[in-house]
């Protein structure tokens, strides 16, 4: 296996897009739908390990029929951001923790294991080179797709012998739109997400895709986001098709589930914990279940909720739907410790605040 600094070919864009034309795509980017000039890719064969490494223009990836992705799904990904500094520099978050959830999502598929400086330089390596699309607008951001897929050619299940390794970037807006209204959730009483043994911790495209039949059911419903329960007793609240969730009580404490192999470890979830325990606020990873939450909503003991993630940064959750739920938390707004946590965590990745925790890696 290579571990050294990778050395990339670089191939520049001939036809970058730039001045007015980018500005344009950087003033309202939407989400996902506009990318960057260029993409990093490395290859690995089982005899070789990881080599190829490049920069070049971005462009379709040339897959045969029977490219073992195409059927098995082997496929891992990472979200994470760049986001502008008030200096007018850049700075990723954490992305050691993506490294080392990126490994862990690849040994969970038997998929090709990526050194974690590998990951974080290839990471660094495209923002470099397309810094220049790293948009400057209030809560908005460059976000980063880094994805690796089987592509042994061959049927048949058992794990790939060779692999790709992409990073892909996106400039976005906020996730929801207007950022900030509170969201509406759909409980899924027909579907779950992962079930223990499963691949709920892994960040697999395999586990979206499942999803999926549960967001389209919330979104007809009226609903933004999916609440998925646990698959053996089918009550403990786990978290979002795309985001964890954390729960504030009237004594200003503040609880989310735990981490157990069902739901994904979020690097959001972890940073908030440690701002919140910092804040002085009493944090507890302890399960809660979709009764009791419409229990407190209701009786006030439970004042706000709030959905979290690298897209979602802190999304408040205002109201509760599904066959046999209906509730609103407190006041169906953002509330104070929802707004504190946000800006607590935003001042940290946007530079304006001290980055305490070593949280930041400047480019
Ligand atoms: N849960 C799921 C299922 C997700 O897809 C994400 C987004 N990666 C999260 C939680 C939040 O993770 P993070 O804070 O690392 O973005």
């Amino acid at each position: 296996m290579n571990k050294t600094k990778p050395t990339f070919d670089v191939k520049k864009n001939p036809n970058p897009v730039t001045g007015e034309q980018r500005e344009l795509l950087l003033a309202n980017p939407g989400w996902g739908r506009v990318f960057t000039d260029h993409m990093v890719t490395m290859r690995y064969s089982e005899d070789r390990g990881w080599q190829d490494w490049r920069i070049e223009p971005r462009k379709a990836l040339d897959l045969d029929p029977a490219t073992s992705v195409l059927h098995y799904a082997l496929e891992i990904f990472e979200g994470m951001k760049a986001y502008r500094l008030p200096d007018g520099g850049a700075t990723l978050f954490r992305p050691h923790a993506n490294a080392r959830r990126f490994r862990n999502s690849a040994e969970r598929l038997a998929m090709a294991d990526l050194p974690e400086d590998l990951f974080v330089e290839s990471v660094r390596a495209l923002v470099c080179i397309d810094r220049e699309w790293i948009p400057s607008a209030q809560g908005a951001a460059l976000y980063l797709r880094p994805f690796m897929i089987g592509t042994e050619v061959a049927l048949g299940t058992k794990p790939s012998c060779d692999y790709i390794f992409c990073v892909i970037a996106s400039p976005v807006a906020s996730y929801f739109k207007g950022d900030g209204p509170a969201v509406t959730l759909w409980v899924s009483e027909n579907f779950t997400r992962a079930a223990p043994g499963g691949t709920g911790a892994a960040k697999c495209g395999g586990n979206y895709a499942a999803s999926l039949a549960a967001q389209a059911e919330g979104l007809r419903e009226g609903c933004e986001q999916v609440v998925f329960l646990d698959a053996v007793e089918r009550r403990w609240v786990e978290e979002l098709g795309g985001m964890n969730v954390f729960f504030v009580f009237e004594d200003g404490s503040l609880q989310t589930p735990p981490l157990g192999g069902t739901i994904l470890p979020g690097i959001t979830r972890e940073s908030l914990i440690t701002l919140g325990r910092h804040m002085g606020l009493t944090v507890r990873e302890e399960r809660y279940s979709i009764d009791q939450w419409q229990e407190d909503a209701r009786s006030g003991r439970l004042t706000e909720a709030f959905a979290c993630g690298t897209a979602a940064v802190v999304t408040p959750i205002g109201k509760v739907k599904g066959r046999t739920h209906g509730f609103t938390v407190g006041d169906g707004k953002a509330g104070p410790v929802t707004q504190r946590l946000k800006a607590a965590l935003t001042d940290i990745q946007f530079g304006r605040a001290d980055d305490k925790h070593g949280w930041l890696d400047r480019l």
